[in-house]
């Protein structure tokens, strides 16, 4: 721990959702827009603030808003020159475009970049991340399965894309980790560890200055093992931040979802509760569900968080793309 105040850790979610992309489609947006217009008659909205105000304070988020359609990418700022991002699904390309947009093509970056697993919706965003396309910049992608790089090489080859993993110009390393041992990577003490998904998939539990944020997606808890001495207590215990794959309501994931790999809300508060997590953020989200469904189980879980609460209170989350948060 550094002395003084310790340094904020920003956060930003590039993409959340859990299997694979879901845009919005035309019925959707006409939905949105059919609701905002109906609760906006009979206000006086002339002016663009006024409409600007109208959507921040008076709409419901899935309706001024959307949790978004891209697959798992996180990236968890360094303070420093290298990035540092959990998983490569879509997302990752609006994060390539935005750092393109910002520095321009020619200044060379190094990415870390610690993967869960192989599953496609956690890689498939890599062969349109255009800084992987630009010599001079560095990726290093981390994990714990022992083929790390089969699923990268097979997905860039043919026939499913044109161009080959080893055509591409940035400098590409495999950086082969335990789970269970603490590593240091860009700044941060950072500790793999394994759970129960198909294929196994590993989360991460990232430190800095004091600061922890656990990322722990595609995991699936069974109900009946929950308390205290359940070994993921330790290592989500007194995060700041725990992203946690939340991808169904409970009634699913007792019912059609059971031995689906996933997690539910409900599993989600109780964990974080027994470790003494800070904020927990809902990730992963089932693509099936539209916004409302999303925002229900949100504030289901809002509800479920107090009611169930003894003493230590968990703020709760539900992450959308573009969602930025200060750790
Ligand atoms: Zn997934
Ligand atoms: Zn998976």
């Amino acid at each position: 721990m550094s002395s003084g105040r310790a340094a904020v850790i920003p956060v930003h979610f590039w993409g959340t959702r859990g299997s694979l992309p879901a845009p919005l489609g035309r019925d959707a947006v006409r939905g949105k827009i059919r609701e905002a217009l109906f609760a906006a008659r009979n206000r006086n909205l002339t002016t663009e603030k006024a409409i600007d105000r109208f959507i921040d304070n008076d709409l419901p988020f899935a309706v001024g808003g959307t949790f978004g359609g891209n697959t798992s990418c996180v990236e968890i700022a360094t303070g420093g020159d290298e990035y540092l991002l959990c998983d490569l699904g879509s997302g990752l390309r609006e994060f390539g475009n935005h750092l393109i947009a910002r520095d321009g093509p020619g200044q060379p970056h190094t990415f870390n970049v610690f993967l869960s697993h192989m599953h496609w919706d956690h890689i498939m965003g890599f062969p349109c991340f255009t800084p992987a396309y630009i010599p001079g910049n560095r990726i290093r992608i981390y994990g714990c399965h022992k083929n790390l790089s089969e699923g990268l090489l097979r997905q860039q080859s043919e026939p499913c894309f044109p161009v080959s993993f080893a055509s591409l110009g940035s400098t590409i390393e495999f950086v082969q980790l335990e789970p269970d041992v603490e590593y240091q990577v860009a700044g941060f003490s950072v500790t793999a560890w394994k759970q129960f998904h198909s294929g196994d998939s590993y989360g991460y539990r990232f430190a800095r200055d004091g600061k922890t944020i656990v990322y722990s997606t595609d995991c699936e808890h069974k109900a009946p093992v929950l308390d205290a001495t359940y070994p993921f207590v330790g290592f989500f215990r007194n995060a700041d931040l725990l992203i946690f794959d939340a991808m169904y309501s409970l009634a699913d994931t007792v019912s059609v979802r059971e031995d689906w790999g996933h997690s539910s809300n409900v599993v989600a508060v109780e964990l974080a509760q027994l470790a003494k997590v800070r904020r927990l953020v809902l990730f992963h989200h089932e693509p099936a569900y539209d916004d409302a469904r999303i925002a229900r189980v949100f504030a289901d879980t809002m509800r479920y968080e107090e009611i169930s609460r003894a003493g230590h209170k968990v703020e709760v989350i539900a992450a959308y793309d573009g969602l930025r948060l200060a750790v």
